[in-house]
């Protein structure tokens, strides 16, 4: 979508910190992070929430979580943990309309989340 910011990022139109890519998704930096580690996953292809998933992206969304794992490894969180957040529509806070997971880590996280 040409007016989606992660859509924009994801052709390098414009620039982030990319922790991963592959041809099916992109990971970078959150540019307002709140832990020591966060990222944002995101599918490349234009998904704008989980209320508009079509069926048929399961498999992507599952290896979207297959992936976090590997980057949170990569990042040196694998084992003290992590957190992988998908924020959906009003309430949430959603505030970019393209899917996207947050991958936060490096600090003790607190519960109930804000
Ligand atoms: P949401 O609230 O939609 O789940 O999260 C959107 C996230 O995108 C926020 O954490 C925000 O800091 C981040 N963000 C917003 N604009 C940009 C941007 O231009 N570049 C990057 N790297 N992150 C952004
Ligand atoms: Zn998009």
């Amino acid at each position: 979508m040409d007016n989606c910011l992660f859509c924009r990022i994801a052709k390098k139109e414009i620039p982030a910190k990319i922790a991963y890519e592959d041809e099916k998704f992109l990971a970078f930096e959150d540019i307002r992070p709140q832990a020591p580690v966060h990222l944002l996953l995101i599918p490349k292809r234009h998904i704008t929430s989980l209320n508009e998933a079509p069926e048929g992206v399961e498999g992507l969304l599952g290896e979207a979580l297959l992936r976090a794992r590997e980057i949170a490894r990569e990042k040196g969180i694998g084992t003290s943990g992590y957190r992988i957040v998908l924020n959906t529509a009003r309430d949430s806070g959603q505030e970019v309309f393209h899917i996207h997971f947050h991958l936060l880590g490096g600090r003790r996280m607190t519960w109930p989340p804000g």
